[in-house]
């Protein structure tokens, strides 16, 4: 087990965000160990805004040890304005083997649930199995853009091993929570060559499915119709989805 050596403060956590399938957000880490090489869209913005300068800087999280008294000022403002809070877009609420950072998202879920405010969840960690007692309302996701450990030792390499993930995820739907998978950034074949559907059926217990394609990166662009490929799969995605009646998510610039 590890722990966040550097601590930060803040002066306020939940903010409205612009992401197509959120409402508020809570981002009480800066930093991520799962050190994602896709390039992470984080870890680029807060490189251009000086909160850090490398990655290897970006892959040391520092917790806000604030967190609880901006919350309990917080929620009680902007309960009534908030539908939903995701954790996280800018970090990961469950980063693997940190047990204080599960620990704070855990406590900061069942804050928010007690103010009636239901969450979403998003990890490249493991999901603990003590959220099944949390509020039904939540939404527990995974991100999982392939089944090939060599492929997540080189994209992902702080992240949890995707069987362990997946099963992480399929506890949590065994007893009776609402849960989704993000398969997003996908790479083009030029990157990794993998059965798309073999990751589908993997998944086909979920609740929901949001995909999207690789950004950032000039493998993609150089790949050679790489919109029709993209167009290829939302057409599976979407086959599938019906079949298994999932809801879907289809991102921005995804599919023509
Ligand atoms: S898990 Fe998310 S926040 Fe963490 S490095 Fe990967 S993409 Fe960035």
């Amino acid at each position: 087990m590890k722990t966040c050596l550097i601590k930060m403060n803040r002066k306020t956590l939940l903010y409205k965000t612009g992401v197509e399938y959120g409402d508020y957000t809570i981002n009480h880490i800066l930093g991520c160990a799962h050190g994602c090489k896709y390039p992470c869209y984080a870890m680029m913005m807060a490189k251009r805004f000086g909160k850090v300068k490398t990655y290897k800087e970006w892959c040391n999280p520092k917790i806000c040890k604030n967190t609880f008294e901006i919350l309990e000022k917080e929620i009680p403002k902007l309960k009534s304005k908030i539908s939903s809070v995701h954790l996280s877009f800018t970090t990961d609420p469950f980063m693997y083997g940190y047990k204080d950072i599960t620990n704070m998202s855990l406590k900061i879920l069942q804050l928010l649930n007690k103010a009636n405010i239901k969450c979403t969840v998003l990890t490249k960690g493991l999901l603990p199995s003590k959220l099944s007692k949390f509020s039904k309302d939540n939404e527990y996701g995974i991100t999982l853009i392939s089944l090939d450990e060599e492929f997540r030792k080189e994209m992902e390499p702080g992240s949890a091993p995707y069987k362990k993930r997946i099963s992480s995820l399929k506890k949590l739907h065994n007893s009776g929570c609402k849960t989704w998978v993000s398969i997003e950034p996908y790479p083009t074949p030029n990157i990794i060559t993998q059965d798309f559907n073999k990751i589908l059926n993997e998944i086909s217990f979920v609740d929901k499915i949001i995909f999207g394609r690789l950004h950032y990166n000039k493998m993609v662009t150089s790949y050679k119709d790489y919109q029709v490929y993209y167009d290829e799969l939302c057409s599976m995605l979407i086959d599938f989805c019906k079949k298994k009646n999932v809801e879907y998510i289809i991102k921005k610039g995804t599919m023509r």
